[in-house]
């Protein structure tokens, strides 16, 4: 028997963050947690009705977007195994209170945990589902430092997480231009697994669209968040190194990505992170004071410094 596997979007709000249900005829195991309860609960109801049984919850890194609602499916499940690597568990005990903190804000009400649920690390970087193999490999640049990709060898899908979005502005806050040359190496590095579909972490519903249609096609493959992630690094990169002021670096972005809606508040607290004086007014008001937002798991921003 073959596994099959289901992508489930979550809200804007949430930053189009997606989780991945991989499953067989009995089990199933989860990549990901949404960042709200809300979107955790819709997630649940549809799964309850798949009647599987879910042996473990896979966490892929420290972002809150992808384990804050954790309690959520562990009172549903409480069976299914919280896993991530050993350095990924690291990074969101590191991490916990800091995001708690940071994402208290009235954007979140009581959508969020006031207390993250800590994964168990995994000993190995492999799960079994129904004889097939989960694959897991730590440290990828993405939307911060040390992603994890999931590879499942016998579908050729690969799990991007937040190496790669598509039609989803990406979250280029917390690098800066060394990070970013990593990033694309990674971006790139997806295509050597040689995959027939690579999931992106965040995207838009006509991509949720497709990735059913090729779930149900084996002739069709889907890795385009590859090259459109690619293309929007350069795209930011050429208007980050050009803008002399913050409404060139919006402008510059919002011109090819203006109607991409999905997370398009992340251009906006980019700008004011790195044109605190001239940011149009119009933006959306950053979640905290700079410097004590977007941090490492070493408590440390990666981002772009300030130009003004
Ligand atoms: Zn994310």
């Amino acid at each position: 028997m073959s596994l099959s596997y289901k992508v489930f979007l979550h809200s804007y709000l949430a930053f189009n963050a997606n989780s991945t249900l991989f499953y067989g005829d009995r089990d199933a195991i989860l990549i990901d947690a949404p960042q709200l309860f809300s979107d955790c609960h819709r997630m649940v109801a549809e799964i309850i009705p798949m009647r599987r049984n879910l042996t473990h919850i896979y966490i892929s890194h420290f972002h809150p977007d992808h384990h804050f609602s954790l309690s959520v499916l562990a009172h549903q499940f409480p069976e299914a195994k919280i896993v991530a690597l050993p350095s990924v568990v690291k990074d969101i005990v590191f991490t916990s209170v800091d995001k708690v903190d940071m994402w208290s804000i009235d954007r979140f009400g009581n959508d969020i945990p006031s207390k993250t649920t800590i994964p168990m690390p995994l000993h190995e970087p492999r799960l079994e589902l129904e004889g097939h193999e989960l694959l897991f490999f730590d440290d990828w640049e993405g939307d911060s430092v040390n992603n994890s990709v999931v590879w499942v060898p016998s579908l050729k899908v690969a799990c991007a997480t937040d190496v790669a979005f598509h039609q989803c502005n990406v979250w280029t806050l917390e690098s800066d231009v060394q990070r970013r040359v990593k990033w694309r190496a990674d971006i790139k590095r997806l295509m050597d697994f040689d995959p027939r579909i690579v999931i992106p972490g965040h995207h838009d519903e006509p991509q949720l669209r497709i990735l059913e249609e090729v779930h149900d096609d084996p002739s069709r493959t889907y890795t385009d968040c590859v090259d459109w992630s690619l293309k929007y690094l350069d795209v930011y990169e050429e208007a980050y190194t050009t803008a002399k002021n913050g409404t060139e670096l919006v402008e510059g972005v919002n011109k090819y990505y203006g109607d991409v809606r999905p997370a398009d508040f992340n251009i906006q607290w980019q700008t004011r992170l790195i044109f605190p004086r001239s940011a149009p007014e119009w933006l959306l008001p950053l979640p905290g004071p700079p410097g004590k937002i977007f941090l490492n798991p070493n408590g440390v921003f990666d981002g772009d410094p300030p130009k003004e």
